[in-house]
């Protein structure tokens, strides 16, 4: 582990402001450097992930490998267009003069990431920073310890730490980082470890942005197509063994076709999975036992329909559906973050309208039907960070859509342009020239306030 490095954010903000980090020539260079050290280390990369989660190889390279890489070439492709003052309209009172807004990097930018894809959420970030023209510190989590120490040595190996590091750690690591005067903090985790670092962000008025959790409901209209909807759900629910933020955490099935769709949902787990999910390469691990401890405890609670399976050993728990939950079970009221489904019914969407509009906004929503009226009910009085319609995980693939949570689920969104926008202060500036002075702008004020009023509204 490496030692705790005090005054880690000072020492970059030196660099920063004694470098050309600034520079974009410099920043695109940096990037391929990124990408270079990504391919090379591919390998390495993958088997990090399958120690760390047992993450099929699929699934860690589309999840993990991929997206990053396609960031970067983004981030490559518009840099210097992304970079340019933005020109935006000038009113006729600051005539003769212009009106841009300049993207201006932060400087130091803390980035603390989870250990569910514990490659892609501290390297996407990261790639964002980069292209926005800060110095990085990375704290990866301590849980996922192989893929911590890939990355601690791949960028250790081809950055100067006063402009990219990682620094390895847990809790009491962060908490020193924490206490730096960092210029911004780009946080992934539970909404809980999410309050402590807006209070420690409070102490200097850091700039934060918080991708946090929750519990993402997936509805399931009567007019769908069922084996469809079914294929869908199971892949977003056990992919990574349901530990992924945007997994559906439960259903709200209209009664009509609950049944259907559990008996579709069993019947394409064994697709995916064979009769035992136990021997299938492509379905992960819990990570550690500490998570597989809690999840059997929610197990019980409901009754077991499909799977139920545990080993606590091998830290497996088979894909799971359970039913006869209530709202007052802790599977109900906790973020489940793992391969348990629970299904509750419905009759009425206004019923589930108003019910959802009670709870906290959920990082993601699921939304099944072919009712375009309900589709657009759903848009516009439910909230959340995303929504995917006919999906799940869906609008996470699209980098030109944003991608963050909203009120308990998070603040600020990244992705793409987004992440460089989002890492970047927006600098208002404005250019005049002396040409062009009226007097009336200046005391002592003369104009009556009847004419000034007219003049106003045409200058505005
Ligand atoms: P976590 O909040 O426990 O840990 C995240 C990071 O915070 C880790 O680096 C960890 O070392 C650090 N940390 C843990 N306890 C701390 C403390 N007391 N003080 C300071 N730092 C601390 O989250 P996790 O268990 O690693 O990840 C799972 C959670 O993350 C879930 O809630 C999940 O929904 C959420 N998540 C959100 C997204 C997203 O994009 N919105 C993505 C992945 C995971």
């Amino acid at each position: 582990m490496n030692k705790p490095e005090l005054g880690i954010a000072d020492r970059q903000r030196e660099f920063f402001y004694s470098r050309s980090v600034r520079n974009v020539e410099f920043r695109l260079e940096q990037l391929h450097v990124l990408k270079r050290i990504i391919i090379d280390h591919e390998a390495r990369i993958l088997e990090a992930l399958n120690k760390d989660l047992q993450k099929p190889e699929a699934e860690a390279y589309t999840s993990e490998i991929a997206p990053v890489l396609h960031e970067i070439d983004l981030a490559l492709k518009h840099l210097r267009s992304w970079s340019k003052p933005e020109r935006v309209r000038t009113p006729r009172i600051l005539y003769p003069g212009s009106s841009a807004i300049y993207r201006e990097p932060y400087g130091s930018v803390l980035i603390i990431a989870p250990w569910n894809y514990p490659f892609q959420l501290a390297m996407i970030p990261l790639v964002g920073a980069m292209a926005a023209g800060n110095c990085a510190v990375l704290k990866p989590s301590e849980i996922s310890s192989f893929t911590s120490r890939a990355m601690a040595e791949m960028i250790g190996a081809s950055f100067d730490p006063s402009y990219v590091t990682v620094i390895e750690g847990g809790v009491d690591l962060t908490h020193q980082l924490l206490s730096q005067h960092f210029d911004c903090i780009f946080f992934t985790g539970s909404s809980r470890i999410g309050k402590i670092v807006m209070e420690a962000a409070a102490k200097y008025l850091t700039p934060v942005v918080l991708e946090l959790g929750g519990k993402n409901p997936c509805i399931v209209d009567k007019d769908v197509d069922v084996e469809k909807t079914a294929r869908r759900i199971v892949w977003g629910k056990y992919f990574n063994a349901g530990q992924t933020c945007l997994a559906p955490d439960y259903l709200l099935v209209h009664k009509a076709v609950k049944e259907k769709l559990i008996d579709a949902i069993r019947l394409t787990i064994e697709r995916f999975y064979g009769n035992e999910p136990f021997q299938s390469p492509d379905y992960a691990r819990i990570i550690n036992q500490q998570h597989f401890v809690r999840l059997s405890a929610l197990l019980k609670e409901g009754e077991i329909v499909v799977g139920g399976a545990t080993d606590s050993t091998a830290r497996y728990i088979a894909p799971t559906v359970i039913e006869k939950v209530s709202w007052n079970n802790n599977i109900m009221s906790e973020e489940i973050f793992g391969p348990l489904l629970p299904v509750l019914d419905y009759e009425d969407i206004t019923e589930v309208i108003e019910l959802l509009q009670r709870k906290s906004k959920p990082l993601a929503l699921y939304f099944f039907s072919r009712n375009k009226q309900y589709q657009k009910r759903i848009l516009s009085e439910l909230s959340s960070g995303g929504v995917s319609i006919n999906d799940t995980m869906a609008h996470i693939q699209n980098v030109c859509l944003p991608f963050g949570g909203v009120g308990e689920s998070g603040m600020g969104e990244y992705h793409g342009k987004a992440s460089f926008d989002v890492l970047s202060h927006k600098k208002a500036v404005l250019k005049r020239s002396f040409f062009a002075d009226p007097q009336m702008k200046y005391p002592p004020y003369r104009t009556p306030l009847k004419y000034l009023k007219k003049v106003l509204k045409f200058l505005y």
